[in-house]
């Protein structure tokens, strides 16, 4: 008795205070905002600190912020405060919009439209800076809307118990055309929500979305997600992007985007940093551990495309091939830990640095993993041991936890571990990395020269400006000869280029492999087995856990 007592006064003290959340969209002039108004209890000693959206790059447009009298807004330094009588019941207001208007090329930070609002909570939400958990609020003023957000689907009011940087780290959308669609993940809701027309239907994103979500989950054995959404806001501006919030995941994609296999790539590296990242953390290194949090992600979503059939044998080997072509060719490959640390926002090259490396060395890891227990345990198992210490003591991804749970798998990973991902050595491929079916070859590395001027010759197509030695040089191309026919594609040093010259009574055929050699150390590149890739596929496909 007296521990339930204790209990539930502990339980009600955890939340006991509530903010509320009225979100009405209006039209000021011409443009859609929406008017936010916030109540909640001050604190006891008169001020309450509340946390902004950072005005900048990704923060809606934040305006006509004012507290009712008597409480009084105030600066202190950076950060707005409220000071007010002790404990007295704050009602804050302000209005949000998109920035730019309604052109979002920074749609992430808030898309606010007449019928329509996708918000990220700490791009467009002013909150009481409360100690621990409180109860949210949240209700949509907009009779005939539907909502969805990182706590609920449905409905246009939502109430959650949670700490104020969980409710920020969120997802809110809402809308009089908003569609939610419900998947069953192995006895687990997933909710989509989409607005707006696309080039496929809610049915077939929920479908493919589904595979990767059971794939995910089976992977790591674990379905623990009460609840999670998916929430695909259209933009008008180019491309795509993804991002990872509280229980949900948002894609922000202009409509006219193509379900392809890049963009299920997309969703599935997302989507796998609900564990690495989110349950296995790396807050106290956070872009030192960019390698592992991003590199073995890229390395797992190939993989698990696989055993979920969006990807065939051949997709994974030539996304392979694409991502070991763009580690050996990268000028940051051999740059130590720590520049990653410090130029990640700074240089595009190095940036990549850490998704290219972590992958390269997962499937390093995994080949040596399976060759030295002869085949009964893989790189998997090691990232299941990392959860579990995870789960069980809240261990982080570090060198030091990861040296500790993946060395009794490999004597690779401790040489690795410091020759490679802190001091930047270059990551050996094992020729068996790709299993019994796939062969590595190691080719002198090339770059695109075409070996004359293409525009130059274009206009009135009289070759002009061969390049003594190039490889158009060596299969007979000279200046003055007359283009009859072309058959080639810019920028690709792999693919034949073809010219017909005219000729007197007729033309000849030149091609060649439009490419020069550059000087360094040959490069991996594997090549499938076509016979044995037909002959035992099953075989070649249960190598990476896979089934036909
Ligand atoms: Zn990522």
């Amino acid at each position: 008795m007296l521990l339930l007592a204790v209990l539930s006064a502990h339980m009600a003290a955890a939340c006991d205070e509530r903010v509320r959340y009225a979100l009405s969209p209006e039209v000021v002039g011409s443009t859609a905002s929406l008017r936010v108004d916030v109540w909640f209890k001050g604190s006891p000693d008169g001020t309450t600190r509340l946390k902004s959206p950072e005005d900048g790059r990704d923060s809606a447009v934040i305006e006509d912020v004012r507290v009712d009298k008597p409480a009084k807004l105030e600066r202190e330094g950076e950060r707005r405060v409220v000071r007010h009588k002790p404990s007295a019941e704050v009602h804050l207001r302000y209005r949000v919009r998109s920035q730019d208007g309604d052109n979002d090329t920074h749609d992430v930070a808030g898309l606010i439209r007449k019928d329509y609002v996708h918000l990220v909570g700490a791009h467009a939400f002013i909150v009481p800076d409360l100690e621990g958990e409180s109860v949210f609020e949240l209700e949509w003023k907009a009779p005939g809307w539907t909502s969805a957000d990182s706590f609920g689907a449905g409905g246009l009011t939502r109430e959650v118990c949670t700490g104020a940087d969980t409710f920020r780290h969120a997802l809110y959308a809402a809308g009089k055309g908003l569609r939610l669609t419900e998947l069953d993940v192995r006895g687990k809701p997933v909710w989509l929500a989409t607005a707006g027309t696309w080039t496929f239907s809610d049915e077939k994103l929920g479908g493919a979305l589904k595979g990767i979500f059971e794939a995910e989950r089976a992977f790591w054995n674990d379905d623990d997600f009460p609840y999670y959404l998916v929430s695909l806001a259209p933009r008008t501006g180019s491309g795509w992007h993804g991002s990872a919030f509280t229980n949900s995941f948002g894609l922000w994609a202009k409509p006219d985007v193509e379900l392809d296999a890049d963009l299920l790539e997309t969703f599935a590296h997302e989507l796998f940093h609900a564990w690495n990242g989110g349950k296995i953390r790396k807050d106290d290194l956070e872009a030192r551990m960019y390698w592992f949090s991003e590199g073995f992600t890229d390395y797992f979503t190939r993989l698990l495309l696989l055993r979920s059939g969006v990807f065939s044998l051949e997709d994974y080997v030539a996304n392979v091939n694409k991502r070991l072509d763009a580690y050996h060719s990268s000028p940051s490959r051999e740059e130590p830990n720590e520049r990653i640390a410090k130029d990640f926002w700074n240089d595009m090259d190095v940036q990549y640095l850490p998704y290219r490396r972590g992958d390269v060395l997962a499937l390093r890891w995994n080949a040596e993993i399976k060759r030295a227990s002869k085949g009964r345990s893989s790189l998997d198992d090691a990232m299941h041991a990392l959860l579990k210490a995870s789960a069980e003591k809240g261990t982080q991804a570090s060198p030091d936890s990861i040296r500790e749970l993946f060395s009794p798998f490999s004597p690779a990973v401790s040489r690795d571990l410091d020759a490679v991902a802190e001091k930047g050595g270059l990551v050996e491929v094992p020729p068996d990395a790709l299993g019994p079916c796939a062969r590595m070859t190691l080719e002198t590395p090339v770059a695109y020269e075409l070996g004359f001027d293409y525009d130059g010759s274009w206009k009135d197509k009289v070759v002009r400006g061969v390049v003594k030695g190039s490889a158009a040089w060596k299969a007979g191309l000279r200046d003055g000869a007359t283009l009859a026919g072309i058959d080639m594609v810019h920028g690709d040093p792999g693919r034949e280029a073809r010219f017909w010259i005219a000729e007197k009574g007729g033309k000849t055929k030149i091609a060649y492999l439009p490419a020069r050699t550059i000087p360094g150390p040959k490069r991996p590149r594997f090549v499938l087995d076509e016979k044995r890739a037909q002959r035992d596929r099953a075989r070649c496909l249960a190598w990476f856990g896979a089934k036909p």
